[in-house]
């Protein structure tokens, strides 16, 4: 079978093309450019034709994945922007929303499609702090898509960003509920917190590194404060290789079809990070990491940000991979590239 993986040379998505391959499918990536295509090309030299990229330079216009989408069986759409950066939240929203309606609409008429699985994320679901709340798929983030509403500009990077993964993720239900009498195909979503874990995707300097491992790196590794604020509640974090097989496992799994599905392994503070790197770290030569707040009492903690693993157990039967070998694995690259 051909899997359709948008976005291909980012973060997640080379973990996902790579994921895909080894379960023996083959794998059409899209880009923006061809030079994009020359390092993946390479990582993935060994897998011969079963691995193509194709060129959609700009997912924003109508008809953009007409041509990538032919002959596939299936797609994993993760092309979407994530920084904090943004100053008009449509930088964000835009790409987000026409990137997954255009690939929905591409695929409209495809008679070999069996299901479309969208990358969204927790963010989609809700990040506002509740230490008594365990969110679970019937949640929406509709407070970031108010917050920018009301604030427009002025709203914070993350509710930029959380609201173009929102109204992405309901852009897709809505065109699919409206569409699907004449669709072959259904539709899963994926919905992540924090990923952390390997990178194996090309990254020019340090300065490029996407916006989770850059957290990771900055506020877990390098970070040289001592603040009680270190031992806050966070986020929920998964490994990326985990997210990386929840989209094989979203493909091949029936019951996955119709589903959002949260993809989540645990709450997080920056301490637990730190701590974990200190402890994995002299195995692999890393002996002067920084301690961070040492007063720090992991069971004190109340966290704010839980999700559901209901699904990601009875859907795809995931098991998530423990924090030390994501930290580990983390830090090995990290120093592999010699950033540590
Ligand atoms: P990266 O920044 O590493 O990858 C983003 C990918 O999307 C790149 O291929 C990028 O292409 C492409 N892209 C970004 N903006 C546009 C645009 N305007 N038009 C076309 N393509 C675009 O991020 P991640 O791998 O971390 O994220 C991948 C997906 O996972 C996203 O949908 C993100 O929202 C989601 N996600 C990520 C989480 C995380 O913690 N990393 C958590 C939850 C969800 P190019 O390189 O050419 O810019």
């Amino acid at each position: 079978a051909k899997v359709l993986v948008t976005g291909a040379n980012g973060f997640l998505a080379v973990h996902v093309v790579e994921t895909f391959l080894e379960h023996g499918y083959s794998v059409r990536g899209t880009i923006r450019s061809q030079e994009k295509g020359v390092y993946l090309h390479k990582l993935f030299s060994s897998y011969g034709d079963k691995f193509e990229t194709v060129i959609v330079k700009d997912i924003t216009q109508e008809g953009a994945f007409d041509e990538a989408v032919k002959g596939v069986d299936a797609i994993a759409h993760t092309a979407s922007p994530f920084h904090y950066e943004a100053d008009d939240p449509n930088e964000l929203i835009v790409p987000a929303i026409n990137g997954t309606r255009g690939i929905l609409k591409s695929a409209h008429k495809s008679t070999t499609i069996k299901r479309i699985v969208i990358l969204s994320s927790t963010a989609a679901i809700g990040n506002t702090p509740d230490s008594e709340k365990v969110y679970t798929e019937e949640d929406w983030n509709d407070a970031a898509i108010d917050a920018v509403e009301k604030h427009g500009k002025g709203a914070s990077g993350g509710e930029k960003y959380s609201a173009s993964k929102t109204l992405a993720e309901k852009a897709a239900w809505d065109w699919y509920n409206d569409n699907k009498a004449s669709v072959k195909w259904d539709l899963t979503t994926i919905n992540p917190p924090y990923l952390f874990g390997p990178t194996i995707h090309e990254i020019g300097k340090l300065e490029d590194l996407n916006t989770s491992s850059e957290l990771l790196y900055k506020q877990a590794v390098k970070n040289t404060s001592s603040s009680p604020d270190l031992g806050k509640s966070i986020a929920s974090y998964v490994d990326v290789r985990d997210v990386a097989l929840a989209n094989v496992l979203a493909l091949e799994k029936e019951a996955a079809g119709g589903e959002r599905i949260l993809v989540s392994a645990a709450p997080f503070t920056w301490q637990d990070l730190i701590d974990v790197a200190r402890k994995v770290g002299p195995s692999i030569g890393l002996n002067d990491l920084p301690k961070g707040y040492t007063g720090y009492d992991a069971l004190k903690v109340a966290h704010e940000h839980v999700f559901s693993n209901k699904k990601l157990k009875n859907i795809l039967g995931l098991d998530p991979i423990p924090l030390e070998s994501t930290i580990k694995d983390s830090l090995s690259d990290f120093k592999n590239r010699g950033w540590l």
